[in-house]
């Protein structure tokens, strides 16, 4: 096994990048490797005591895969795609993309490794779950030890109207990789707004599914101006098949569990659909809604091959969730847990630990560069640079309003 390279709360990270957009840029794949924009170092002395990894020797199976190439390869390169959710399907697309070369990944995640990650979310290990690592950094950290060129922006955060554009501007294809249907409509609109392509997936017990949204390119500058020229259909978007996100109680991992084969079937088919779209073949992407279960065995496809014209989102052009004022108290799914994020203002750890430390109820108070973490009765807090805090041990939103008010700040 490696060495982890950085126990959080002894070493912090030099290069994390939180809420940081990086600069805009066209929305088509640029024809050069945008590596000036890397900030990400390798593992430290590598570079000086082993043999450069040529990318011939590197991707020289996947060239010879004839739907890829070298041109397809050079192409991969060149490409930036962004993850919303590194759990488990994130993890397992983040990691499978760094490995086919995707030149550029930003991945957003708002929350830590825990022990119950470890059964499928594959890029993490019994380190990361036990220094509560945050799975964005966590994911650039490991992605750094087996494909050192490919450039990392991670970004702890909750994807919010407030922050999608800054985060995905510079992204040419989006993978949804999220728990909740919440952030999943936010990405729609954005998406279909921006005509930027996005691929949802989802998995629950032994069940994943996925489609593709290709949404019709608008000419630059004119939002309900005519259609450009596009080298693809466009399809359904996610609100012509589902208008609404669905309502009442939802299934998720901790109430149905989850094998991480489907996690691993939803995520292999994602990214394989990711590289047909960055190697110039929208044509070849399935268009359909796919489900499939791997226990039952039982398969289904819904066409998603035409937008609904009456659609709200991709017809009439109402972006309702991107208008809206984002969430700042949110339970998280199944994790006995309340996000609150009341103020976005950066947060001086050291000035917070000096605050808190004389309460005679407060333990384990420890922090480093990406979060701050105390415990006081049941409660577990834990506190990030931008002032989001994440409150275990109650589901209770008013409760944890409260105890942050009371220990973070009103
Ligand atoms: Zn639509």
């Amino acid at each position: 096994m490696s060495k982890h390279p950085a126990p959080p709360f002894e070493e912090p990270a030099k290069s994390i990048h939180i809420g940081t957009p990086a600069a805009a840029q066209s929305s088509k794949p640029p024809k050069t490797t945008p590596k000036t924009v890397t900030t990400i170092p390798s593992t430290p002395n590598r570079a000086i005591s082993h043999p450069v990894i040529l990318d011939t020797d590197r991707y020289s199976r996947q060239i010879l895969f004839p739907g890829i190439g070298a041109t397809g390869q050079q192409l991969l390169a060149s490409a930036h795609v962004a993850i919303i959710g590194i759990g488990a399907t994130g993890a397992a697309t983040a990691s499978l993309l760094a490995r086919a070369g995707v030149g550029t990944l930003t991945l957003i995640d708002r929350d830590f490794v825990e022990p119950s990650n470890l059964q499928r979310q594959i890029l993490f290990d019994e380190a990361d779950a036990r220094d509560s690592l945050p799975k964005a950094e966590a994911a650039r950290r490991k992605i750094a030890l087996f494909n050192s060129d490919v450039t990392v922006h991670s970004h702890i955060a909750d994807l919010v109207p407030a922050n999608i554009h800054e985060l995905l501007a510079p992204a040419h294809l989006v993978l949804d990789a999220t728990d909740n249907f919440e952030t999943r409509y936010l990405l729609n609109d954005y998406c279909v707004q921006q005509s930027k392509p996005w691929i949802y997936a989802a998995a629950i017990g032994a069940y994943a599914a996925t489609m593709n949204i290709l949404p019709r390119r608008m000419q630059a500058g004119t939002e309900n101006g005519e259609p450009a020229t596009e080298n693809y259909a466009p399809t359904a978007c996610l609100a012509c098949i589902f208008p609404k996100p669905p309502t009442g109680p939802v299934e998720t991992c901790d109430t149905a569990g989850i094998l991480s084969t489907a996690v691993n079937l939803a995520a292999s088919i994602q990214t394989t659909e990711a590289l047909k779209l960055l190697t110039n073949q929208p044509h070849l992407m399935r268009r359909t809604l796919l489900s499939h279960d791997l226990w039952s065995n039982e398969r289904t496809e819904i066409s998603t091959a035409r937008p609904n014209p009456s659609c709200t989102v991709c017809g009439q052009r109402l972006f309702t969730h991107l208008a809206g004022e984002g969430r700042p108290h949110i339970t998280l799914c199944g994790r006995n847990s309340v996000q609150i994020h009341e103020h976005h203002r950066p947060v001086d750890f050291a000035a917070m630990r000096n605050r808190l430390a004389p309460h005679a109820d407060i333990h384990n108070l420890r922090f480093n560069d990406l979060l701050l973490r105390f415990q006081r009765g049941p409660h577990t807090f834990t506190l990030f640079p931008d002032g989001r805090a994440l409150i275990q041990g109650t589901t209770d939103i008013t409760l944890a309003r409260s105890l942050y008010a009371r220990f973070i700040g009103s």
